[in-house]
């Protein structure tokens, strides 16, 4: 396994730092030295620097001294017009420069804490969020290249701070590290990362984490009577799974349930998707493989309280057993689903699990999956749609957006939408007549599963998977709910 970079404080003042960078970040207004960095250019090399190289500390800027000190370099960072710097310009401008120091060779660098920040954010998210994102931005997925890409990588990053900030860098490492391993779960490709092969990664991954594991295989499903995940997966030889994870963090409080989506390869089915909507599909078990980070997370973070993950997991292929439209299933709350389209099998395996933690009684219930392409039409890949039943879990949800910069918008579940999903020969179809309002006709649909308990639905089908790199966002799995969903527990009061 591959080492992974490790974030630590210092208190040692600047003229006793060891390292080859050193991180600065300067306004655009009055890029001038603190005292402090006045005290350690006492021979005017970077204050000179400034201006013989006209430094405008545009946000982005990057600018490099050579100073031949016990620190070899400063990094001089743009962080823009002060008055507009918030954690959304600190995660970006620490994003992009933590990847240009790995790039150019460095193995490890020092930050000046006290020059990012304007005054009007706590220090605390300052460590969180430089902490978080750049452990994120230095993401790389190299286990299928024989050949290393170059091998550069930044071993330790160093806060330099008199402040006592332990916590927060706990928190944003563990989180992080969650964000990763989604991320490189999901990014392993359909012919290894199977029904089983995530299931039994769960399994694994509870040992170490203690936390309780159940996982059902295809004979039992079909037992349990939950015939809409069982024919989803029934035209794969990897045959469906369900895995359910316990964490109990809380005594005897009802759990929170998340339940996640977790197709290991949609081809679409009988309705096959064509190229180029078929390509990266292997991303459609992303829901499923960011509930088990994140009830691993929470149990990392001790929590006090308890979760439950369901995860239903399938390969919807074609094959003479796959299952076909005008089917007509029975869910496991014995709603009856006509399929009208093999595409739309998300929804029907989250039914079963939906309706399985339901049963359970849990005090809420979230679910997470990469459930329609329409999302794109909503949001693009910037943020993830939200649909819920109970104005206090949306708040919550809003809540943990704002502090952890993760983007959701709500999305309305009117009665109206109920008609477009009416079955013509059984309870409800599985699909919209017409294709309108397809993200909202997902929540409509999975309404069905949840009884009337406080549940909220997030669609992350664009976000779950970036096309281009911007940031903390890497090319492939972007590790999406993640963030969101450890920042609302943390917080999570019942
Ligand atoms: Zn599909």
């Amino acid at each position: 396994m591959e080492e992974t970079t490790s974030v630590a404080l210092s208190k040692k003042g600047l003229g006793e730092v060891e390292d080859n960078s050193l991180l600065v970040g300067f306004f655009k207004e009055n890029p001038d030295l603190s005292d402090e960095l006045k005290k350690f250019d006492s021979d005017n090399t970077i204050s000179s620097f400034i201006k013989d190289n006209n430094f405008k500390a545009e946000k982005g800027e990057v600018k490099s001294v050579y100073i031949n000190k016990k620190i070899k370099n400063i990094a001089l960072v743009g962080l823009g017009e002060k008055d507009k710097f918030n954690l959304d310009v600190l995660s970006s401008v620490i994003a992009e420069i933590s990847k240009k120091l790995r790039d150019s060779g460095n193995k490890s660098f020092s930050v000046f804490l006290n020059s990012f920040n304007n005054g009007k954010i706590k220090n605390e998210d300052v460590v969180e969020k430089i902490t978080l994102c750049s452990l994120m931005a230095l993401y790389k997925f190299t286990k299928y290249k024989t050949k290393d890409d170059n091998g550069k990588k930044i071993n330790q990053i160093t806060l330099l701070s008199n402040g006592n900030f332990d916590d927060e860098i706990k928190y944003s490492t563990i989180v992080a590290d969650a964000v990763n391993k989604t991320r490189d779960l999901i990014n392993s490709p359909p012919n290894v990362a199977t029904p089983d092969y995530v299931a039994s990664y769960a399994k694994e991954l509870a040992k170490k984490s203690n936390l309780k594991c159940t996982v059902f295989d295809e004979k039992q499903i079909e037992k349990m009577k939950m015939e809409c995940l069982y024919s989803v997966g029934k035209g794969s030889v990897n045959k469906p799974r369900l895995a359910i994870l316990e964490y109990n963090g809380g005594g005897d409080k009802k759990p929170v349930a998340i339940v996640g989506k977790g197709i290991t390869f949609d081809t679409g089915g009988i309705n096959v998707k064509p190229h180029p909507y078929i390509i990266n599909m292997k991303d459609d078990k992303g829901g499923a493989v960011a509930a088990i980070h994140i009830i691993e997370a929470c149990s990392k973070l001790k929590l006090p309280i308890n979760i439950m993950v369901v995860t239903p997991l399938a390969e919807n292929m074609i094959d003479s057993t796959a299952y076909r439209p005008d089917d007509v299933l029975t869910a496991y709350n014995k709603v009856t689903v006509e399929i009208k389209n093999t595409d739309a099998e998300g929804r029907l395996v989250l039914a079963d699990g939906l309706a399985y933690a339901a049963e359970q009684k849990p005090q809420a219930i979230f679910d997470i999956a990469s459930l329609t392409g329409a999302a794109r039409i909503v949001l693009g890949n910037v943020g993830s749609p939200f649909m819920s039943n109970d104005p206090k879990l949306s708040d919550r949800l809003k809540k943990a957006s704002d502090r952890s910069l993760e983007k959701i918008w709500e999305l309305p579940l009117w009665e109206e939408y109920d008609e477009d999903i009416k079955g013509d020969i059984a309870d409800i179809k599985n699909i919209g007549n017409n294709g309108d309002a397809g993200t909202i006709i997902g929540g409509m649909f999975l309404k069905h599963f949840v009884d009337d308990l406080p549940w909220a639905h997030i669609d992350i089908g664009e976000t779950v998977f970036a096309k281009a790199e911007k940031g903390i966002i890497i090319k492939g799995a972007t590790g999406a709910s993640v963030r969101l969903m450890v920042e609302m527990l943390r917080e999570w009061k019942s």
